[in-house]
């Protein structure tokens, strides 16, 4: 099926707000080279693997791309790190298989001490596919004076205690430390904002906890400034996961140091909040600190988890984590850092993610070594690694993981076995996105949080404001409450406020794909003749649906207002069953992505989490989607797990009160416990069996109602041989209804999901596998079906398809989620009486007791990838709990007197003399080479348009007085992504000839910044050779002297360079 231009258009938070200008630099994705240099080193190491997820599909690039990965794993991980963990005797590999620790130790020897940025740059480049690492050759030379001081394990005194003690802390670092000497301001700023977009947080806006810490100590101006520092420490953690970012470190990306404690305090933000050092990280070793603590017994607290699945053991690694990050504090308030246990029910970790071991061995290796041959029961599908996604930086940055990229190319066969007309196919699934605009009007309108905006302009020139600014967020907030906001969250959504509305189908997930824009402007009439569907006679392009009345029922729900749409719809185009047929196949992808028909979901809610999707190729795991939670399990050290441990019993402390907590199990076992994580699954809660006491209160009880939980199941099928397209991922089958002709739409509610949608799994089952999934009520039906009669009923299907000699199965597969007795279903969704803010009430604690697993995220419900987020956020609240909020010093940014007042102790006193000595070389050292060669040449922006571009300007106007045609009344003037859509369509449907002076121009200014780079290539190449001799020469001169008494000689010297790397003086304030 073809895609259109719209749907390969990445998804932008802001373009809502976007401008002209904005859009033409948001839409230079068109041009080839998406800016890229490949010429440099850094884009050549990512064109070797991002580019070769993104033309995965020829089997070439795909070999590329395993075997880069196997190399890594190999080298690093033991094979059996990914076999069944029941199987495997964890301890004994725990030493070997940490790719952390293993790189700390080959790149510093064993000593965990400098972290030179190359060593961030080397993941870089094999973890984020859009980003480019455009630091040259110099970097390794830079990296040194780069490099922070204070991160140093050991380094108590710069670590934990930045806001328990009321005494300032001191940073034994210097300003810039972190931030690349040989990165073009801008291009270190690109990176950042794209850094802080691979966390889910806006670059340009602080995020809705950042905000309520801040607001009583930033200006408005000064969010910039702590933007530039958070964007810049999340750069550092993107770079390499493999390593944390220590605080002194993050600390380094403060260009003064009266900002020294906003980067403290930032660093603590984003590790306590999940968004770095999270995942599978070597950890300070806490027994042998904990033996070194002598005297009395010291407490120490038991954190359990319930349940093994992606969110209890992400969330059991996280509070490993943090309580080790946090560990002095601990010690502080007289206790050891807790301890934490995992209990779970079935005796195999990984929950709704599950690998199973098929019996069926190839002929011959068809995956890399050790890997195994599992069909996927659970969830499969990674929706995209980029712009967020934390499971980017555990499967590819940490775990490295082999993946395939799945091609979205679809055929769709019709029930006769014939494909489907792609124009037809099309017509239909643009119209089925037109109804679900049209619904999407009723959808609830959310509140947005406040958080306050730093400039976007400096943002992108890595700039901060030039004043400071004297009122306090918190002081602007309060004058801006005189104006009383009335939104409320309940209020059905009718206005003409730009919204995210779909536009497109994702056929992997049956997800909706949204952009900005304003639902449904156009009539339907004029909308069908729009997309390619005739009119009936005598039906004019103002006719129109009505759905109030469908809306307004006490019944109503998102299928029941969808279907009576389709019956107006039957007014205005004559359908035909095969357009039904279609239409509802669209409607089953629908249900296979909420587990239900669409009869039972929210009209309001049905997408909440619209607008979350990340980007980037859909991805399997070769080898199984489990291999993730068992690297949760293992790496770095294996957590305590205790498998078959099926909880029957939580006695939880509702008020905090230190009432000891308990967990019983079903076998009679009982775990003390003083804080509680519950990731049992929304189905398990609502069968009641689990006794809690004190019972749930009613709100609690409430939203587990409230939830829907539905099921989604798959069919498993093993061949000796392939017999469908290879080239292909994915395919489509229709489904007739039991009267084949009908034209009700109601009659297609029973059969549209039986079979409709195949994966094409040999690839990462290495065997010819399909999988086909029974969706919406097959799914339900699937559950009372023996496999027999489910596998001949699949083959039948494939008869018609691919002829009558499809064979039966060797091995086959049949999931029934609704039966699993640790599960009840396969994930939640927006039930007929949902509230806007069910997921958040059902994430909320009570007392000691805490709430993880996909149904508590709201952003990203019913995902392995929310379940994770679910896990890092309870994780987060848990340590809250035991340490409190994150304490800010007051005023936070410093002011200049106490600036130097905070100098000149640290200078009393440098925490490690040779150190400060060290990096007084290194800064000696680049003033000797700038003194001779100047700043290193700039590589020269990418500034030649694309045509589209051009054309889009040219023709913008036009595309605005088109949008206006055939308009709904009320609904306004044509935003700009109306406009930027229709200027796509017309640029699709151009001829060569009308494109041609924009090609030509295009084609000259490609041409021209060829040159100049190439230029620019054989400049940088000089500069670094002789600022390499300079190097040598000054290091001939004048070498180091590390011995005390070579201090003492040089102290004043040494003192005189201190000062000039603290200060803002010209020489250390290098323009940024
Ligand atoms: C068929 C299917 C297909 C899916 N496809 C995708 C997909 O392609 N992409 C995607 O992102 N997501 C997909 N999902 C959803 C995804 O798998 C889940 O959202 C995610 O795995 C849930 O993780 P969790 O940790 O919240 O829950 P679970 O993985 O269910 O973990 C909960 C754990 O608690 C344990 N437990 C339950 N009761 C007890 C008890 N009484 N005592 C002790 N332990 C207990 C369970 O055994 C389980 O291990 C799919 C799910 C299914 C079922």
């Amino acid at each position: 099926m073809a895609t259109t231009m719209d749907a390969q258009m990445p998804q932008h938070d802001d373009l809502s707000l976007m401008g002209l200008q904005e859009l033409d630099s948001h839409l230079s994705i068109f041009e080839p080279s998406h800016g890229r240099d490949s010429s440099t080193p850094g884009a050549m190491s990512n064109s070797a693997y991002g580019d070769s997820v993104s033309t995965v599909g020829t089997p070439s690039a795909t070999n590329v791309l395993e075997s880069s990965r196997k190399q890594w794993a190999k080298s690093n991980v033991p094979n059996n790190l990914f076999f069944d963990g029941k199987d495997m005797h964890s301890s004994s590999i725990s030493r070997s298989v940490n790719p952390a620790e293993l790189h700390i130790k080959s790149t510093l020897g064993g000593k965990v001490h400098l972290r030179p940025e190359s060593a961030r740059q080397s993941m870089a480049s094999s973890m984020i596919t859009d980003l480019d690492d455009a630091s040259s050759s110099l970097s390794s030379i830079s990296s040194k004076a780069t490099s922070p001081t204070g991160f140093d394990n050991t380094s108590k005194g710069s670590r934990n205690s930045a806001s328990m003690s009321s005494k300032r802390q001191q940073f034994d670092v210097r300003p810039k430390v972190s931030i690349p000497m040989d990165l073009a301001p801008v291009e270190y700023a690109r990176q950042c904002i794209a850094a802080a977009e691979s966390s889910r947080l806006n670059p340009y806006s602080l995020h809705a906890g950042e905000y309520a810490l801040l607001r009583r100590h930033l200006t408005r101006q000064q969010v910039t400034t702590y933007l530039n520092i958070r964007n810049g420490i999340l750069r550092l953690w993107t770079r390499n996961p493999l390593i944390g970012v220590m605080r002194d470190e993050a600390v380094g990306c403060a260009k003064d140091p009266r900002w020294f404690d906003v980067a403290s305090i930032c660093h603590e933000w984003l590790v306590r909040g999940g968004y770095i050092n999270y995942g599978c990280l070597e950890l300070r070793d806490l027994t042998a600190e904990n033996k070194k603590q002598r005297g009395a017994k010291r407490m120490q607290k038991t954190v359990v988890i319930i349940g093994a699945g992606i969110a209890g053991l992400g969330c059991a690694r996280q509070v490993e984590g943090l309580v080790a990050e946090f560990a002095g504090r601990f010690r502080a308030i007289g206790e050891d850092p807790p301890q934490v246990v995992v209990l779970e029910g079935r005796d195999r970790i990984g929950g709704r993610v599950y690998s199973r071991a098929l019996n069926t061995r190839p002929s011959y290796p068809t995956l890399c070594y050790g890997s195994r041959h599992t069909a996927e029961m659970g969830g499969m599908i990674i929706t995209g690694f980029d712009r967020g996604n934390p499971l980017n930086i555990v499967v590819r940055g940490q775990l490295a993981l082999p993946y395939h990229a799945l091609r979205s190319e679809t055929t769709i066969y019709d029930a006769t076995g014939k494909p489907v007309d792609n124009h037809r196919d099309l017509c239909a699934e643009q119209l089925f996105n037109y109804i679900l605009d049209r619904v999407s009007e009723y959808k609830f309108k959310l509140s947005t949080p406040a958080t306050a905006e730093g400039d976007k302009d400096l943002v992108d020139a890595g700039r901060e404001s030039a004043v400071e600014g004297s009122r306090m967020l918190i002081e602007e907030e309060q004058s801006r409450q005189s104006t009383p906001n009335g939104t409320n969250p309940n209020v059905l959504q009718q206005d003409n406020a730009v919204q995210m509305v779909p536009v497109s189908s994702n056929r992997l997930t049956g997800r909706a794909h949204l952009e900005p824009g304003i639902h449904a402007v156009h009539t339907a009439a004029y909308k069908a003749r729009e997309i390619g569907w005739l009119l009936r006679a005598g039906v004019g392009i103002e006719n129109d649906l009505d759905l109030e009345n469908a809306v307004r029922s006490k019944y109503a729900t998102l299928g029941s207002v969808f279907d009576e749409a389709i019956r107006q719809y039957t007014r205005i185009v004559d359908f035909t069953p095969l357009d039904l047929r279609l239409i509802n196949w669209h409607v089953a992808n629908l249900e296979y992505s909420n587990a239900i028909s669409y009869n039972k979901l929210s009209l309001g809610g049905w997408d909440l989490d619209a607008g979350n999707e990340w980007e980037g190729k859909h991805t399997m795991i070769t080898g199984g989607y489990q291999q993730v939670p068992r690297g949760l399990l293992n790496c770095p050290r294996p957590l305590n797990v205790r498998r078959r441990s099926k909880v029957a019993k939580i006695v939880y402390d509702p008020n905090k009160a230190h009432v000891p907590s308990r967990i019983e199990c079903e076998d009679g076992t009982v775990v003390e416990a003083d804080y509680i994580i519950s990731s049992i699954p929304l189905g398990v809660l609502k069968q009641d069996n689990i006794e809690f006491q004190p019972p749930l209160p009613g709100w609690k009880k409430g939203v587990i109602q409230r939830i829907g939980y539905g099921v989604l199941n798959k069919v498993v099928l093993v061949y000796n041989e392939p017999f469908w397209d290879e080239t292909r991922d994915i395919f489509g089958t229709l489904r007739n209804p039991p009267d084949r002709f009908s034209l009700d739409q109601a009659h297609y509610f029973s059969q549209r999901g039986r079979f409709f949608q195949w994966f094409n799994c040999s690839k990462t089952t290495g065997l010819p596998t399909l999988l086909v999934l029974m969706a919406g009520d097959a799914a339900f039906q699937t559950e009372n079906t023996s496999d027999e009669a489910i596998v001949a009923e699949a083959t039948a299907v494939l008869k018609t398809v691919f002829g009558p000699l499809v064979p039966l199965p060797i091995e086959s597969v049949v999931t029934r989620w609704g039966q699993d007795e640790f599960s009840k279903g396969s994930y939640s969704y927006t039930g007929p009486n949902f509230q806007p803010d069910d997921y958040e009430v059902m994430a909320r604690p009570i007392g000691n007791l805490f709430f993880a697993g996909e149904h508590t995220c709201g952003t990203h419900p019913a995902t392995v990838h929310g379940a994770y987020i679910s896990g890092l956020r309870a994780a987060s609240e848990v340590l809250e709990t035991m340490l409190g909020p994150i304490k800010v010093p007051e005023p936070l940014v410093l002011l200049k007197d106490s600036l130097s007042k905070r100098k000149s102790e640290a200078l009393q006193s440098p925490q490690n003399p040779k150190q400060a000595r060290l990096e007084a070389y290194e800064i000696d050292v680049w003033n000797t080479i700038w003194l001779k060669l100047g700043d290193r040449p700039w590589k020269p922006e990418n500034r030649y348009a694309n045509p589209y571009r051009m054309y889009s300007k040219d023709m913008w106007e036009e595309a605005k007085r088109r949008c206006e045609e055939g308009r709904r009344p009320g609904k306004g003037k044509p935003i700009p992504n109306e406009v930027k859509k229709m200027v796509t369509k017309m640029w699709k449907d151009a001829t060569e000839e009308e494109k041609k002076p924009y090609n030509e121009r295009a084609e000259a200014q490609k041409v021209s910044h060829i040159a100049a780079v190439a230029e620019y290539n054989v400049d940088a190449a000089k500069w670094d050779r002789e600022a390499a001799e300079i190097r040598t020469q000054y290091v001939a001169e004048h070498p180091f002297v590390s011995d005390p008494e070579g201090e003492n000689l040089t102290r004043k010297q040494r003192k005189a360079k201190r000062v000039s790397g603290y200060a803002e003086d010209s020489a250390s304030n290098m323009e940024v």
